[in-house]
């Protein structure tokens, strides 16, 4: 059953890793102080609250948007993030299924520019807590009329194309929270008048074994030439 496999994936992906984050976040902020404590980083965390938030979820989204356009177009950071596209139905666990490595990897690739500018320790731990939320919203199967805003936030549409495996999504849509920045970049996906949503979801070739710890294994397993995300 793809939800079991998915259910294993929501409990490591989300309350160990979320714990951990925390984690580092309060020891950065209580050990190691003195990192963060140049005038720049002292401007920083003197910006309000919701402002300096939404500057914070700037910066990770950028982060964020590079290192995962990198797990698409590096076919070998694609083996691990294959995972996370596998799933055939989309809903909101599905969204926790990916590699562990992945989920390390792209959250120091995230927190370590938003540490080095010196976002507060609140503004962070909002930043986590949003994290943790957006990335189950963005899989969940609601459809609501967004308007104009889909083009400025990600939503559950926006994302769905993303994992879509029609030719005309391959690649695209890869932001996790400012839709805008994959229309600034070139990458959104120009969604086809005749077709709201994509017809299927899914790693083109099916080639993603089932299972928890198979998956876990499957980038060390996969061949040199591993499937590229074509
Ligand atoms: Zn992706
Ligand atoms: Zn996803």
């Amino acid at each position: 059953m793809e939800w079991q496999t998915d259910l294993k994936h929501f409990a490591v992906n989300h309350f160990l890793v979320g714990l951990a984050l925390l984690t580092v976040n309060f020891l950065i902020h209580h050990a190691f102080g003195w990192l963060v404590r140049g005038d720049f980083q002292q401007a920083v965390q003197h910006i309000w609250f919701v402002p300096q938030l939404l500057l914070c979820i700037l910066v990770a989204d950028l982060a964020q948007y590079w290192t995962h356009r990198a797990y698409h177009e590096v076919p070998y950071l694609w083996r691990y993030h294959s995972v996370h596209h596998s799933a055939k139905t989309m809903d909101w666990l599905a969204g926790s299924r990916q590699h562990m490595l992945e989920v390390i990897f792209t959250r120091v690739c995230v927190l370590a520019p938003l540490f080095v500018l010196g976002f507060s320790e609140g503004v962070v731990n909002a930043y986590i807590i949003i994290v943790g939320f957006q990335a189950v919203f963005n899989h969940a199967n609601v459809h609501l009329p967004w308007g104009p805003l889909k083009y400025l936030i990600v939503t559950p549409d926006f994302h769905h194309w993303h994992h879509a495996s029609d030719d005309e999504a391959i690649d695209r849509n890869y932001a996790a929270h400012y839709a805008f920045l994959d229309y600034i970049f070139g990458t959104a996906v120009k969604v086809p008048a005749h077709k709201p949503f994509p017809e299927k979801y899914g790693v083109v070739g099916d080639y993603m074994p089932d299972g928890f710890v198979n998956q876990q294994m499957f980038p060390f397993r996969a061949k040199p030439a591993a499937p590229a995300p074509e």
